[in-house]
C-alpha cells in the first residue's frame, strides 16, 4: 500500500507511545529512537496491543535505543524516513533547573541533531514539541501564540530556542517544520512516580492506593488539561496539512479550557470511587510552590483555523479513560 514510514523520537514515553499507538491502528510504518532514560519498552508493546484490538494484526514499531545527542545516531536512523515526530526531551521543568547544561544538551543540542538529520533527509515533514512554559511570565487570560514573555526554566529557554532554530530551518532550508506548544497533557501511561510527577497520575496512584492527595496552595490555580489523544489528534494535522501558512509556525495545543485543582480533584475523586469503590478523603492543603504559575490557559483560535484541530474529550471524558487505564 502507500504507508508511510514515520519516526517518533521519544516514542516510548507518554505521549510518544500514544502516537505510535495511533500510527500502527492506521497502518503505518513505524521507528522509535528513545534512549529509555524516561520512557518504556513496555509501552511500546501497550501501544502495540492496543492498536491490533479489535481484530487488527500485531504490529510493533521498529525499536532503535539511542540518544538524540549523538549525531551520527540521528544522521542513520532518519534515512528512508516519511515523515519526523520529533518528542524527545528532558520534559521535566525542575529537572531542567537543577540541570540546565543536560536540559541545553537534550532539548536544544539534540533538537538541532534532528532537525540537521531531517533536512540532510529531505524528510516530507518535521513536527516537534514545544510547550506552553515558553509563555513564561507572561499574564492573560488565554496565552496567544505571537505573545510570549520572558523564560522562567531552562526548560522553557529549551523550547523557545527549539521554535526559533526550526523556523529558521524552514525560512533558511524549506524544511516544513510545525511547532506544537503543549499545555497540559494527560492520559494513561503516564508517569506516576517520582517528584515531579504530574499532577493527574500522581493523584490516581495515591487516591486508588487510599493515600492523601496534597494540594499547593489554595487550589484555585488553573491549568489547561487536554486529554493525550487530542494532542495525538494536533500531531498528525501537523503532519499531513498542505496549508503552507502553517509551516515553520507554532501551535497552542490546549483544550481552550481553564480547570482549577480543586475541580480536577472532585471529578477525580468521584471517578476513582465509582471504579474502584475506595472512598477517597478529601484533600489536604499545603504552601503554595514558590514559582508556581497561577493561571495558565491555551487560545486556540490558530491551531483550529489553520490546521483543523477539534478536540474530542472534555477533562471529564479523558479523566475517566485515564483513571481505567491505571
Ligand atoms: P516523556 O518523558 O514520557 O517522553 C519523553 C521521551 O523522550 C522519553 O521516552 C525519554 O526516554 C525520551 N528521551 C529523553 N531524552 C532523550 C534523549 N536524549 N535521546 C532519546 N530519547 C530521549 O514525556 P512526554 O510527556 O511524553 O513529553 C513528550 C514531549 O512533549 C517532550 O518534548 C515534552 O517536553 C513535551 N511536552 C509535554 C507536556 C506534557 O504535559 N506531558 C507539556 C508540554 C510539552
Amino acid at each position: 500500500g502507500n504507508a508511510q514510514h514515520w519516526l517518533v523520537t521519544g516514542g516510548a514515553g507518554f505521549i510518544g507511545s500514544h502516537v505510535v499507538e495511533r500510527l500502527l491502528r492506521w497502518g503505518q510504518r513505524v521507528t522509535v529512537l528513545d534512549d529509555l532514560s524516561a520512557g518504556r519498552k513496555e509501552n511500546l508493546q501497550l501501544a502495540a496491543t492496543a492498536a491490533a484490538e479489535g481484530g487488527g494484526t500485531l504490529r510493533m514499531a521498529h525499536f532503535v535505543e539511542g540518544d538524540i545527542t549523538d549525531e551520527q545516531k540521528c544522521l542513520h536512523v532518519i534515512q528512508g524516513m516519511d515523515y519526523v515526530i520529533h518528542l524527545a526531551a528532558m520534559g521535566s521543568v525542575p529537572t531542567s533547573m537543577e540541570k540546565p547544561d543536560q536540559c541545553h544538551d537534550t532539548n536544544v543540542t539534540g533538537t538541532l541533531n534532528m532537525l540537521l538529520a531531517a533536512k540532510k533527509a529531505a524528510v516530507k515533514r518535521f513536527v516537534f514539541a514545544s510547550s506552553s512554559a515558553v509563555y513564561g511570565d507572561i499574564v492573560a487570560d488565554a496565552k496567544v501564540e505571537r505573545n510570549i514573555g520572558r523564560p522562567l526554566s531552562p526548560y522553557a529557554a529549551s523550547k523557545h530556542v527549539n521554535e526559533i532554530e526550526a523556523q529558521c530551518f524552514f525560512m533558511a532550508y524549506g524544511l516544513q517544520t510545525v511547532g506544537l506548544r503543549f499545555f497540559n497533557v494527560f492520559g494513561p501511561r503516564q508517569n506516576p512516580n517520582g517528584a515531579y510527577a504530574a499532577v493527574i497520575p500522581q493523584w490516581i496512584s495515591a487516591m486508588k492506593a487510599g493515600r492523601n492527595v496534597f494540594i499547593n496552595g489554595d487550589g484555585e490555580n488553573t491549568r489547561d488539561f487536554c486529554f493525550v489523544r487530542d494532542v495525538v489528534q494536533a500531531l498528525l494535522l501537523a503532519a499531513t496539512t498542505e496549508n503552507e501558512a502553517a509551516y515553520g509556525e507554532v501551535f497552542n495545543v490546549g483544550l481552550g479550557k481553564a480547570t482549577s485543582l480543586n475541580e480536577l480533584f472532585a471529578v477525580l475523586q468521584t471517578e476513582v470511587q465509582s471504579q474502584t469503590g475506595v472512598e477517597v478523603p478529601g484533600p489536604v492543603f499545603r504552601e503554595f510552590r514558590p514559582g508556581d504559575i497561577r493561571h495558565s490557559c491555551a487560545d486556540v483560535t490558530k491551531v483550529k483555523e489553520l490546521l483543523g484541530f477539534e478536540p474530542e474529550y472534555t477533562v471529564a471524558k479523558g479523566l475517566k479513560e485515564t483513571v481505567a487505564g491505571y
